[in-house]
């Protein structure tokens, strides 16, 4: 399943705040690797910047539930002349995957850039946001929620996986389900979270790329929905006091601050 998507759509982040995800650790096998093998048109720049984001997903996502020895994920990523600096930027899903009775995991995917965009975004410092929220479809958000998939989504199509709400929940108690954006059109509507029109949500994964994304623990924890163990140290079993959240944020947003700055 590609996901196909257009300047527009891509230009987009978010976050919030939690850590619920319950690893008790167990059994935890630390497997989950990420290969990217670039097929051509990436200068060794951007290779570095596949580099990177693949780093910073095997840093929040270290394993499969259930004590499976998994896969992984082979990713081809690539560069291609397609129609110059804007209009179609490219496809990037998953395009294999291991359906198992649980969960279905992603084992293959594309990430195909048209290769003005990418000489665009990267002049631009976007590179690297773009490229993190493109891996995260080859990975499953957004692209495995779906009903014969993992099935995430309620009636409405807005996300109801157990360990994102609860993540979510932490900053909105009352919300029985985590809005999914509707808007967009195909590749952007029901696999990103919602973005009010106007902007003002700032997340990773939200459709539209805002300047200075952040990454929720809604959107960590979503992975954990997606059969895959999230890193112990962003696991807590109880609630975290305000304070700790804040620390928790700012431990994120220093880590990554050196990319993710305006544009
Ligand atoms: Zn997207």
């Amino acid at each position: 399943m590609n996901i196909k998507f257009i300047y527009a759509a891509l230009t987009g982040l978010i976050l919030s705040a939690s850590c619920l995800v319950n690893v008790a650790n167990a059994g935890v096998i630390y497997d989950f690797d990420i290969r990217v093998n670039f097929d051509g048109g990436l200068t060794s720049s951007q290779q570095d910047i596949f580099s990177e984001a693949e780093d910073f997903w095997e840093f929040f996502i270290v394993g499969y539930r259930d004590e499976l020895v998994g896969p992984g994920l082979d990713i081809s990523a690539s560069g291609q002349d397609i129609d110059g600096v804007g209009g179609i930027l490219g496809q990037a899903g998953p395009t294999w995957g291991l359906f198992l009775p649980s969960y279905v995991y992603a084992t293959a995917g594309i990430m195909e850039f048209d290769s003005a965009d990418l000489s665009y975004m990267e002049t631009a410092g976007t590179l690297f946001d773009v490229i993190v929220h493109e891996m995260a479809h080859v990975i499953g958000f957004g692209t495995l929620w779906g009903e014969t998939l993992n099935n995430l989504l309620d009636s409405s199509g807005n996300y109801v996986g157990l360990y994102g709400l609860e993540a979510y929940q932490l900053i909105n108690p009352e919300a029985t389900f985590i809005p999914v954006e509707q808007g967009g059109g195909p590749g952007t509507a029901g696999g990103h979270w919602d973005e009010p029109d106007g902007g003002g949500f700032s997340e990773l994964m939200t459709g539209w790329l805002d300047p200075n994304p952040t990454i929720s623990l809604a959107t960590i924890n979503s992975f954990a929905d997606l059969g895959y163990v999230i890193n112990p140290n962003f696991s807590v079993e109880q609630v975290p006091e305000p304070s700790t959240l804040a620390i928790f944020a700012l431990g994120i947003m220093g880590l990554f601050s050196r990319r993710f700055k305006k544009q």
